[in-house]
């Protein structure tokens, strides 16, 4: 395994960031977090720019608009964009990281050239109806149900912390196709259109304020068949593609962002006088350690999944696990930096330390991660 870049590698990241050097000071304010309607054009607008530049989708076919680059030429991108401080993927996350590359490995060719390309352009948002208010952790006890009716499957039902809901245009949704066979085998992935009749969309609010998530309801929804990603009850295989991008890559590009977020911390702490504690220096000393390893992390699952074909293996879990920790802990280092003034939710630090609590639990809980690095990593005995 040669975890180092090629010179082509190294004139591709010249290249992107003199770009980035141009369009950056351009760019307008970010809307509040408050406003998704806002966000999302903003974040659209963003991918626009990249779609035009020749960014967007950089190892995605090239039949779909990407540019079939290898994913080691992706991870420059999420580097340089996140050390320039580029504007994040935002209402694009499920679209563009998960929802996007499950249908670029498990849909038809019609499925591909229909729905990937409005991603790559910033013209579509992607949600994930998987959450149920009894089936998270437990995904495959499901309820959602959907009976075919002619060319349509009628999807009733209930979902909940989708994120991006109120503003995305497809969810990536599972329903129980077959109420009848084991829990695993019931399931089926469907592209349910958000403007379909019977959908209704009922913000949630989060601790650090924004109405980032939703719960949805379902009552008889009708999505065409053509809509559907893989076989019919096959859809617990296509949720194990969609989990092992979501795991695996899906937050790569914010250990770049932690580790801007850390320097930042260490001038801070410098202004301020808090670089005097020393168990203080040691813990951002142990924190940069710990993202660098992140980073090694990440590179060695890209450089595993381009070796076996393009999805990220199980070792996403261990980065998921580790990451989603270490991200924990640099927001709650952050509130000893900055003292009183991290109570101010002006600061966007405080309202970061509020949302980094969610990392432990979105896209699986740190106890799961555990039972699959336990489990289908290192063959331990099964819990339950
Ligand atoms: C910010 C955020 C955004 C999200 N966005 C989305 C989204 O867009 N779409 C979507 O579908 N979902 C989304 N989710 C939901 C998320 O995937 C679930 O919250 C998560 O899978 C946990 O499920 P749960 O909340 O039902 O907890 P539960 O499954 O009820 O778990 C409760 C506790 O029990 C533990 N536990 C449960 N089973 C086991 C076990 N077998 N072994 C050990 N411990 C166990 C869990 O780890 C947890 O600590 C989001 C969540 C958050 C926080």
């Amino acid at each position: 395994m040669d975890l180092s870049y090629s010179d082509e590698d190294e004139e591709f990241r010249a290249r992107l960031r003199e770009w980035l050097g141009e369009v950056l000071p351009g760019l307008p304010p970010k809307p509040s977090a408050d406003d998704w309607p806002a966000r999302r054009a903003y974040d659209l607008g963003w991918q626009r720019l990249l779609y035009d530049a020749g960014y967007a989708g950089l190892h995605w076919p090239v039949e779909v608009g990407g540019r079939g680059a290898t994913p080691t030429r992706h991870l420059i991108f999420l580097e340089e964009t996140e050390k320039a401080g580029a504007p994040y993927v935002g209402a694009n996350f499920v679209g563009l990281l998960h929802a996007g590359p499950t249908i670029a490995a498990e849909g038809s060719a019609g499925q591909r050239a229909r729905w990937l390309p409005p991603v790559l352009r910033g013209e579509e948002v992607w949600c994930q109806g998987f959450s149920e208010p009894d089936a998270g952790s437990d995904l495959a006890s499901l309820r959602t149900r959907a009976r075919r009716d002619g060319d349509d499957y009628v999807v009733s039902g209930s979902k909940i912390w989708t994120s991006h809901a109120e503003v995305a245009d497809w969810c990536e949704l599972l329903v129980r196709t077959d109420a009848k066979a084991p829990r695993h085998r019931g399931i089926t992935w469907l592209a349910m259109p958000m403007d379909a009749p019977g959908i209704t969309v009922r913000p949630l609010r989060t601790l650090a304020g924004s109405a980032e998530f939703a719960e949805v309801f379902l009552d008889e929804v009708r999505v065409p068949v053509a809509n559907r990603v893989g076989e019919e009850n096959d859809g617990w295989r296509v949720t194990m593609v969609t989990l092992s991008f979501e795991r695996g890559t899906a937050f790569v590009g914010e250990v770049v962002a932690c580790r801007r977020v850390l320097g930042e911390l260490a001038r801070e702490a410098r202004k301020n006088g808090r670089w005097d504690d020393v168990p203080l220096r040691r813990r951002l000393g142990r924190l940069n350690a710990e993202f660098r390893a992140l980073w090694r992390l990440t590179q060695w699952n890209v450089s595993e999944s381009e070796r076996v074909g393009g999805v990220p293996g199980m070792g996403g879990s261990v980065f998921k696990l580790r990451y989603s920790q270490a991200r924990q802990e640099l927001y709650d280092t952050a509130a000893e930096v900055l003292g009183p003034e991290g109570l101010d939710l002006g600061r966007e630090w405080t309202v970061d330390r509020l949302s980094s609590l969610s990392y432990t639990i979105a896209a699986g809980t740190s106890q799961i991660q555990r039972n699959i690095v336990a489990e289908r990593i290192l063959g331990l005995p099964k819990g339950r």
